[in-house]
């Protein structure tokens, strides 16, 4: 069996349709990307919790591959979490990219890999 990688438990998490960030078990530091060890205290020791799946875009990108330039580009955002963490993902509706846009994360079937998507939200929803 291959050994376990930092972000194994991310990508499983999002299989189960769920958003999940390490918390230290001895600091209760949260942290993403995944990482071996807490920047915070430098423990080895973690949980995976939940997050809430809200979050605002801080910046955005029109990405165009660099080699496949006729296909449709990706509206690649920064997202900040309430949580304290950022996130990048890509925009689902990119017509509503601005900053500072309220965006909830929705578990997507991506020609099939699941992945953690953004969308916008009104306020209010
Ligand atoms: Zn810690």
């Amino acid at each position: 069996m291959q050994a376990k990688r930092d972000q194994d438990f991310f990508w499983e998490g999002i299989d189960r349709g769920e958003l999940l960030a390490q918390k230290c078990d001895a600091c209760a530091t949260l942290r993403h990307p995944p990482a071996a060890r807490c920047a915070a205290c430098g423990s080895d020791e973690w949980s995976a919790v939940p997050l809430s799946g809200e979050g605002r875009i801080l910046a955005f990108i029109d990405s165009v591959h660099p080699s496949r330039r006729d296909e449709n580009s990706r509206c690649v955002c920064l997202v900040d979490l309430p949580e304290g963490l950022r996130m990048v993902s890509s925009l689902i509706d990119p017509e509503n990219a601005v900053n500072g846009a309220a965006v909830r994360f929705e578990i997507a079937d991506y020609d099939g890999q699941m992945l953690p998507l953004i969308r916008t939200v009104e306020a209010g929803q």
